[in-house]
């Protein structure tokens, strides 16, 4: 045999379905006789299967669904990202508020429990409930309102 018949026998093996009747028992003989080219027609044939196998990667739904995941993904994260904003402007306030009316509602409290002459810890738990409470429903608030914007967008 000679290294043209081999290459003949590939090509027919690449041209797979469409051989005429002569160009088939051609090839099954050959491949009886040589072992190389049945590999070679085994491992055409894999590839073959293989592909047909595949769902098909083009298929447009598909394409269409992995866009949608990745921008229903993108859109959580800006979604999180404008929350956590949130969340944050929402600790400024709060902190800047306390700040500011912090010394203002301690020496307010001081003076009134002074004036009912009760005793220290009992305007100081007054000063805290009147401090946290407010702090408190603020950022309630903002959380609340930062969750419908953001359900609503
Ligand atoms: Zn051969």
């Amino acid at each position: 045999m000679t290294r043209d018949t081999h290459e003949e026998a590939r090509e027919l093996i690449a041209l797979g379905e469409g051989l005429s009747d002569a160009q088939q028992s051609w090839l099954r003989a050959h491949l009886d006789e040589c072992e190389a080219c049945r590999h070679y027609a085994e491992a055409a044939n894999g590839v073959v299967r293989a592909l047909r196998s595949l769902p098909l990667a083009a298929d447009s739904r598909l394409v269409r669904a992995t866009q949608m995941r990745v921008r229903f993904h993108a859109s959580r994260l800006r979604e999180t990202r404008e929350r956590l904003w949130l969340v944050g402007m929402a600790c400024l306030g709060v902190g800047l508020s306390a700040t500011l009316t912090v010394p203002i509602l301690w020496r307010l409290f001081a003076w009134m429990g002074e004036w009912a002459g009760v005793s220290t810890v009992v305007w100081q738990s007054g000063f805290m409930f009147f401090f946290i409470a407010p702090a408190l429903v603020v950022s309630v608030l903002l959380l609340a309102r930062g969750t419908h914007m953001t359900n609503n967008g």
